[in-house]
C-alpha cells in the first residue's frame, strides 16, 4: 500500500503550517499510516506543482491525503497555499481524501461536488475520523510522536520550524467570528508534548514553536475557575524538561496568548513571562487578540478582552520582555490582532483603534507586529448571519486606517525596536535577487531586505541600514571590504564608499581603520 501526504498548508487562529512552518497534521497522518504499515511519501504543494513525474505516478498510489485550509489568510513568503480550485484537480490516486480546516470553508454543495470528483472530505478536526477511517484506536500523542520522522521529507528540512500543539479549544469560545468554538478543550499531557519535541529533535529539528493553542498562559491551568487560573510552576517545569532533553534547540517560541488571562491574573502571568524570557529564545512574539478597541464592537461580538485589559497586558509584557536578545531582537514582545468587519463597527471604530495604537506609542511601549485582518466568515459562527456587508461598506475606512497604521505606527515602532546599526543574526535567504530577502526562523519573523545577491537557504548576519513600513534593509555584517559592491559599502558608510572602492584591495583592517570609523565592526578583509 502506498500513500502520498500532500501538504497544501494550513493557517488557523491557533496553528500555522506554511513553510518554514510544518503543522502537526502531516506528522499525525504519517504516524497513523506508519502504525498500519502503509508507506507514505510527504511533499508540499509548492514542490508538487513542479513535480510532473509524481503527479503521473499518483495513479498507482492507493491514497492521496490532501491537507489544506487557510482560515486566517496572510501574505506568505514561504509558500503558496493550495487553493480551493486546485483541489478539484487532485483526484489522482485510487482514493483521495481532503483533511484540515478547509472543511470549515466548504458548503454542503462544495462537499458534494468534491465527492462527485472522487475526493472524500473528512470533518474537521479530522484526527479521530482519520483513525476510524483505518479502524485504529485514536491516540493523538502516540501518532504525533510516531510521525515525527516525516519532517525529514520536507523540501526545506532541516530549516523548518515545527508547530507544537499543547492544547485544543478556547476557554472563552464566544467571539462572533472565531472557529475555535467548534473545538472542545483538550489538554495534552506535558510529558507527551516533550516526547514529541524530543522525537522531532532526534530527527534533526532545531526550531520549535509552542503555537498550537489559543492561550499559552493557560496551558496546564486550573480550568475550574470562570477564567482558568494559570499555573506558573507547571509551565516552568515544562520548559526545563524541554531543555534537559533537547539542549541544542535554536528556536523555542510561542504564539497566541489571551490578554484577558494576563489582565485577570497579573501575578501568575508575571511569573510566566519571566519563565518565557528565561527559557524561550529571543525574537519571541505573544500574539494578543484585541480584535477591536471599540467597546460597542467588543460587546456585540462577545469579544474576550477590553482595550483596557489588553493595554495592561502589553505593559506587563514590556516590563519583562523588551530587553534585546543575542539575535538582535527584543526577547518577548506582544503582537496585536485586529479584525475588521465585525458587528457594530462604524467609522468611529477605526478612530478608536487608531487612538489605541497611538497611545501605545506615546506610552513608550513596544509591540512587535500589528495584524489588521478583514473578517473571514465561517458557517456556524454568529457572523454568518451578518455577512460581508459591513466589510464592503467600510472598505475605504479600512484602507485609510491601514495606511495610517503602517505609516504612523508600524514604521516608528520598527525604528524603536530595531535601531539603525543593530545586527540581526541567522537570517535565512528565501528570495534571491539584487536585493535578496531573508528572515530568521522564528514566530512572526521580520522581513529583511539584504543588499546583494545571495543564494536561497544561505544564512547571513546583517546590520540594519534602512526601513520599510514593516521591513528593514540590511547589509551583511561583517562584510569583506574587498569583495563588497558599491551599494553595500555605500549603505554602510555613505559617500566615502567610492573612495574605498578606488583604494581596494586592503590587506588588513588596520589599513581601513584610517579611513572608516568602526571598520572592525563593519568589515573584514
Ligand atoms: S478568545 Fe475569542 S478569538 Fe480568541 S480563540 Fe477564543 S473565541 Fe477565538
Amino acid at each position: 500500500m502506498k500513500a502520498l501526504i500532500l501538504d497544501g498548508y494550513v493557517d488557523e487562529p491557533s496553528c500555522l503550517g506554511v513553510p518554514p512552518f510544518i503543522s502537526p497534521y502531516p506528522r499525525f497522518v504519517y504516524g497513523v499510516l506508519k502504525s498500519i504499515g502503509i508507506s507514505a511519501i510527504y511533499t508540499t504543494i509548492d514542490r508538487f506543482r513542479e513535480d510532473y513525474k509524481l503527479r503521473e505516478e499518483l495513479k498507482n498510489f492507493d491514497y492521496l491525503f490532501i491537507i489544506a485550509g487557510i482560515a486566517v489568510p496572510g501574505n506568505y513568503i514561504g509558500g503558496k497555499p493550495l487553493s480551493k480550485r486546485e483541489i478539484f484537480g487532485l483526484n489522482l490516486a485510487k482514493r483521495n481524501v481532503l483533511l484540515g480546516p478547509i472543511y470549515l470553508e466548504l458548503s454542503k454543495k462544495d462537499v458534494l461536488s468534491l465527492e462527485d470528483a472522487s475526493i472524500e472530505v473528512l470533518e474537521f478536526p479530522f484526527e479521530r475520523k482519520f483513525c476510524e477511517f483505518f479502524g485504529v484506536e485514536f491516540d493523538l500523542d502516540k501518532f504525533l510522536i510516531a510521525g515525527a520522522e516525516v519532517v525529514k521529507q520536507h523540501p526545506e528540512f532541516p530549516n523548518i520550524i515545527c508547530e507544537i500543539e499543547t492544547y485544543r479549544g478556547c476557554y472563552w469560545a464566544k467571539c462572533s467570528f472565531c472557529i475555535e468554538r467548534f473545538q472542545k478543550i483538550r489538554m495534552r499531557d506535558p510529558r507527551n508534548v516533550v516526547l514529541e519535541i524530543k522525537a522531532l529533535y532526534d530527527c534533526g529539528v532545531r526550531h520549535f514553536r509552542l503555537g498550537k493553542q489559543t492561550d499559552f498562559f493557560t496551558y496546564l491551568a486550573d480550568f475550574s475557575y470562570d477564567f482558568p487560573k494559570p499555573n506558573p510552576e507547571a509551565l516552568k517545569r515544562f520548559h526545563r524538561v524541554i531543555w534537559e532533553n533537547c539542549a541544542k534547540i535554536r528556536t523555542l517560541h510561542l504564539d497566541n496568548v489571551n490578554p484577558k488571562t494576563i489582565a485577570e491574573y497579573p501575578e501568575e502571568s508575571k511569573e510566566i513571562i519571566k519563565t518565557i524570557v528565561t527559557y524561550q529564545t529571543p525574537g519571541n512574539v505573544a500574539a494578543f487578540g484585541l480584535e477591536s478597541a471599540d467597546e460597542v464592537v467588543v460587546k456585540k461580538n462577545s469579544l474576550c478582552a477590553t482595550a483596557e485589559e489588553v493595554m495592561s497586558a502589553i505593559e506587563l509584557m514590556n516590563k519583562f520582555g523588551k530587553a534585546t536578545g543575542y539575535n538582535g531582537l527584543p526577547t518577548l514582545l506582544p503582537g496585536l490582532n485586529f479584525v475588521i468587519g465585525l458587528k457594530g463597527e462604524t467609522k468611529e471604530t477605526f478612530e478608536k483603534n487608531f487612538e489605541f495604537l497611538k497611545s501605545i506609542l506615546e506610552k513608550g511601549l513596544l509591540v512587535r507586529r500589528i495584524n489588521l485582518r478583514q473578517v473571514k466568515i465561517f458557517p456556524g459562527t454568529p457572523m454568518e448571519k451578518e455577512g460581508y456587508g459591513r466589510l464592503l461598506k467600510h472598505k475605504r475606512y479600512f484602507n485609510a486606517f491601514k495606511k495610517r497604521v503602517r505609516e504612523e505606527i508600524d514604521n516608528p515602532m520598527l525604528r524603536k525596536i530595531l535601531p539603525k546599526g543593530r545586527k540581526l543574526t541567522d537570517l535565512r535567504v528565501e528570495i534571491e535577487g539584487k536585493i535578496s530577502f531573508a528572515r530568521q526562523i522564528a514566530t512572526y519573523p521580520i522581513l529583511v531586505g539584504l543588499i546583494g545577491e545571495y543564494k536561497r537557504q544561505t544564512f547571513v548576519d546583517a546590520r540594519i541600514v534602512d526601513y520599510g513600513y514593516r521591513s528593514v534593509t540590511t547589509v551583511e555584517s561583517p562584510i569583506n571590504v574587498n569583495k563588497a559592491n558599491l551599494e553595500q559599502i555605500r549603505a554602510l558608510i555613505g559617500s566615502r564608499a567610492v573612495e574605498i572602492i578606488k583604494r581596494r584591495p586592503f590587506k588588513s583592517i588596520e589599513e581601513l581603520e584610517n579611513l572608516v570609523e568602526d571598520a572592525k565592526l563593519l568589515f573584514t578583509v
